[in-house]
């Protein structure tokens, strides 16, 4: 039977630490603390820093109740005095805690530097808790630094930040630091295996590890994930309700299109991707889990296999796909694919194709820059395809386009120069132009206009080659010419693609929109061949096979 949970507390606040034996994974933090205790010699100002949910604030609050308690026994809080009972149920008056991401005000530090100067009521210190204390103001900041100059005999301040970074030198080094790690994933699936038989949960260990999987080392999310979960499936965990629930990929898929990534076998890149896709799996979440594949065929490459948290028929694929790519190769693909800005939500999941592809060309490129060649290191596809495809008969006469493979460039040019030329060079003009516009697109990943982010608009642009300092921006769909059109309404967000266009083209280029509202002009017409995918797939060796109309 399902037990009633309404008129319960939350499950991470039902299992919040109240000692420090009781909390997970920072013991070099709770060792010490308890010693200062015991020794009565602790610092009248503490900073805790570490990544969300991993137990500052518990640690804040139960160090508060160990200086406070009546019968404190080897540093621990006693647990049975008023005194710790009142910290427990927060009802402690000489516990002030402070979020200062809303109160990060001046005043507020001086409201706080006041009640300082006042002794105890109930205990016999006053600790003060300023959680998110890099949300400070710099005034702020300054305030509170005179305050840990020269703190009152009876106070104790704890700092607690997820940014040590952006907190001010002079408070950190006032401050006796402690540093929260993640906690480990074998204490976390331990943890949880011990709520699910305490809260009468049934959960298999693999539900638990996936949990304890997508927590990365927060306790707190490990827990609200749990209870969720547990809410939603009846209190009964299995691994496949806990991994439909969570929109986990099935790592197989992830691992498979990282080593297509590295054959740069496109069709097979796109075709996982879109699986993905349908099932609903965020585009985000898609590049993540490629990019973790990616690292774990790094890992075993220099011998870390024992990093790797995975089941064993994943490792023994990884291990299979690692042993017929270089490091090097893996290494590289891994920077450029992460440097991608893949937009969360996105469908259709336009950034995260394009990343894939950015992927793709930079390795065409890398070894189209090699002097030397040597017939093995060619992709079998390459050395397989006919020197000149042509495109389907079926596509009218005007449409058809012919490519070159790469590898039989310079063979072609020798036969007859004058057509492979032209063929080269037409290819290498497609190429090096979406080269120039993903580089603008990545410019401007970070500029909004008024309701869109230009990098991410400019992205849908067909065929985006200047004429006479001209740069027509022409998109398939009029909803995205549209918004282009509401964007550059603006004048600043006009000059500002101009500006980034310019300086990546190298010359002094306007732009207008191609309204695509007129039916009479030929312009606007649809080619399959101006969609961006397409003409890059093209332009690596690809061809059209099959045109679907789409009406
Ligand atoms: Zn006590």
């Amino acid at each position: 039977m399902v037990e009633n949970n309404t008129n319960k507390k939350v499950l991470y606040l039902r299992w919040r630490p109240q000692s420090f034996n009781e909390l997970i994974g920072q013991e070099h933090v709770s060792t010490t603390l308890k010693n200062a205790v015991m020794n009565k010699n602790w610092s009248h100002a503490y900073l805790f820093s570490g990544p969300r949910g991993v137990g500052k604030t518990s640690t804040a609050r139960i160090l508060a109740k160990a200086l406070n308690c009546q019968n404190s026994i080897q540093g621990e809080p006693c647990e049975k005095c008023s005194i710790c009972k009142s910290v427990t149920t927060g009802n402690m008056i000489d516990l002030i805690e402070i979020d200062a991401a809303s109160h990060r005000k001046i005043e507020d530090i001086r409201d706080l530097k006041d009640s300082a100067q006042y002794l105890p009521n109930s205990g016999k210190y006053k600790v003060y808790i300023i959680d998110e204390a890099h949300g400070l103001t710099k005034f702020a900041a300054e305030a509170l630094l005179k305050l840990l100059e020269e703190p009152p005999s009876q106070v104790v301040i704890i700092l607690a930040t997820t940014e040590i970074q952006s907190l001010p030198p002079t408070i950190v080094s006032r401050c006796q630091r402690f540093d929260f790690r993640r906690i480990a994933d074998n204490d976390l699936t331990k943890h949880l295996i011990k709520i699910c038989e305490t809260e009468k949960i049934s959960a298999t260990k693999k539900s638990l590890e996936l949990i304890t999987k997508v927590s990365t080392g927060s306790l707190r999310d490990a827990e609200n994930i749990l209870e969720q979960i547990s809410v939603q499936f009846n209190s009964n965990l299995t691994e496949e309700n806990v991994s439909s629930s969570l929109g986990l990929i099935d790592e197989t898929i992830s691992l498979e299109i990282a080593f297509s990534l590295l054959s740069k076998d496109t069709s097979s890149v796109f075709k996982n991707t879109h699986s993905l896709i349908d099932l609903g799996i965020d585009p985000l979440e898609i590049q993540k889990q490629i990019i973790n594949s990616l690292r774990e065929l790094a890992l075993i490459k220099i011998g870390e296999i024992n990093i790797i948290n995975q089941s064993e028929n994943i490792i023994k694929k990884s291990i299979d796909i690692s042993a017929k790519f270089s490091l090097n190769k893996i290494v590289e693909i891994t920077n450029v694919f992460s440097k991608q800005e893949v937009i969360s939500g996105e469908y259709p999941p336009i950034s995260l194709e394009m990343a894939l592809i950015t992927v793709i060309i930079k390795q065409e490129n890398s070894i189209n820059q090699k002097t030397t060649v040597t017939p093995t290191s060619i992709n079998q596809k390459t050395t397989v395809a006919p020197t000149t495809k042509t495109i389907n008969k079926s596509i009218p006469e005007k449409q058809s386009f012919q490519v070159i493979s790469s590898s039989k460039k310079e063979l072609e040019t020798q036969k007859n120069p004058s057509e492979a030329t032209l063929v080269k060079q037409k290819t290498r003009n497609a190429f090096t132009a979406d080269e120039r516009w993903i580089k603008v697109c990545e410019k401007l990943k970070r500029s909004r206009g008024k309701k869109y982010t230009l990098g991410s608009l400019l992205r849908n642009v067909q065929n985006p080659l200047p004429k006479n300092s001209i740069l027509t921006l022409k998109f398939q769909s009029k909803t995205l010419t549209e918004n282009m059109i509401e964007e550059i309404k603006n004048q600043q967000v006009k000059k500002l693609i101009e500006s980034t266009v310019s300086e990546v083209y190298n010359e002094n280029i306007t732009i207008k929109i191609l309204s695509n509202n007129s039916s009479d002009n030929n312009e606007s017409e649809t080619k399959i061949e101006d969609n961006p995918i397409v003409r890059m797939a093209i332009s690596m060796g690809g061809k059209i096979i099959n045109k679907k109309e789409d009406k």
